[in-house]
C-alpha cells in the first residue's frame, strides 16, 4: 500500500510576509489531513524560515532545483548537501519549466537526480509531454526517454529512493487538467515500464500527478489506481486550497 503524498511547488512566488502567512495557515489546518504525506517546496532563500516554522510538524521541505556538483567554484549554484544541511529532504528535478527555460535536458536532469541522492536527499523527478507531443502520439516515448536517462546513468534501483511526478506540460499553470483517465493511462505506463525491470519497486514507487490540480478535481484524480497524490503549483499558494487537496489525497 503506497502512502499518498502531496507536494506544493511554490515556484518563484512569495515574500517573507506571504510565506509566513501561508505556512502558518497550512500548519494550523494540517490536523484535518489524515494519512497523506505533505511536502512544501519554497524558493531557496525562504527555506530556512520555512524549516523553522514547520519544525516538528511532520511536513517535509523540498527545494525546486539543485546543482549537479556538491561543492566548489560554481558561482550562484546550490548543492544537495547544502540543502540537506539546512533541513531539506526532497528536491524537484526535471520540472518542465527548467527543461524549457534553463536547459535541463534529459541527461542534465539525470545528473542532478544523481547529485540529489548523493547529497542524501530524495528526488521528485518530473516527466511529461508537450501538447504537440501528445497530439502526435509521442507521450509514452517522451516519458520513457526521460525515465531512461536516469536508469541508464544510475540503474533502475536508483528509482527506489525517489518520487516520480507525471506532469503533462500542457496542463501546467494552464487551468487545463488531464482527465483522470488520461492521467491514469500515463501513470500505468510509467509503473508498467518500471515493473518490466523491477516489479517490487514498481509496486512501491509513488507516482504523483501534476498539472492544474485544485481541490475541486483532486479527489477524482487521486482515486485512480496508479495516482498516489499530486505535485501542486498555483493551488499550493493558498493554505485552505492546498489543505483541501491534501485531504483529498488522504
Ligand atoms: C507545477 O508547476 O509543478 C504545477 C503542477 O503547476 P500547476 O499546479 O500550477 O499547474
Amino acid at each position: 500500500m503506497r502512502k499518498p503524498l502531496v507536494a506544493g511547488n511554490w515556484k518563484m512566488n512569495g515574500s517573507t510576509e506571504s510565506i509566513n502567512k501561508l505556512v502558518k495557515g497550512i500548519r494550523s489546518g494540517m490536523d484535518s489531513v489524515k494519512n497523506a504525506g505533505i511536502i512544501v517546496c519554497p524558493p531557496y532563500v525562504y527555506i530556512p524560515a520555512v524549516v523553522e516554522l514547520l519544525a516538528s510538524s511532520g511536513i517535509a521541505i523540498g527545494a525546486q532545483n539543485v546543482a549537479k556538483e556538491q561543492l566548489g567554484a560554481f558561482t550562484g549554484e546550490v548543492s544537495a548537501c547544502m540543502l540537506k544541511d539546512i533541513g531539506c529532504q526532497f528536491v524537484i528535478v526535471g520540472h518542465s519549466e527548467r527543461r524549457a527555460l534553463f536547459g535541463d535536458t534529459n541527461a542534465f536532469a539525470a545528473q542532478k537526480f544523481a547529485a540529489i541522492q548523493q547529497g542524501g536527499l530524495t528526488p521528485i523527478f518530473c516527466v511529461g509531454e508537450s501538447l504537440e507531443e501528445r497530439d502526435t502520439g509521442k507521450t509514452e516515448a517522451v516519458v520513457q526517454a526521460q525515465l531512461e536517462a536516469v536508469v541508464e546513468l544510475l540503474g533502475v534501483a536508483a528509482l527506489d529512493q525517489s518520487v516520480i511526478a507525471y506532469e503533462p506540460v500542457w496542463a501546467i499553470g494552464t487551468g487545463k487538467t488531464a482527465s483522470p483517465e488520461q492521467a491514469q493511462e500515463v501513470h500505468a505506463f510509467i509503473r508498467g515500464w518500471i515493473a518490466k525491470q523491477d516489479k517490487a519497486l514498481a509496486d512501491k514507487i509513488q507516482i504523483l500527478y501534476g498539472g492544474s490540480v485544485k481541490a475541486a478535481n483532486a479527489k477524482e484524480l487521486f482515486s485512480q489506481p496508479d495516482i498516489d497524490g499530486g505535485l501542486i503549483g498555483g493551488a499550493s499558494l493558498d493554505a485552505d486550497e492546498f489543505l483541501n487537496i491534501c485531504k483529498a489525497a488522504g
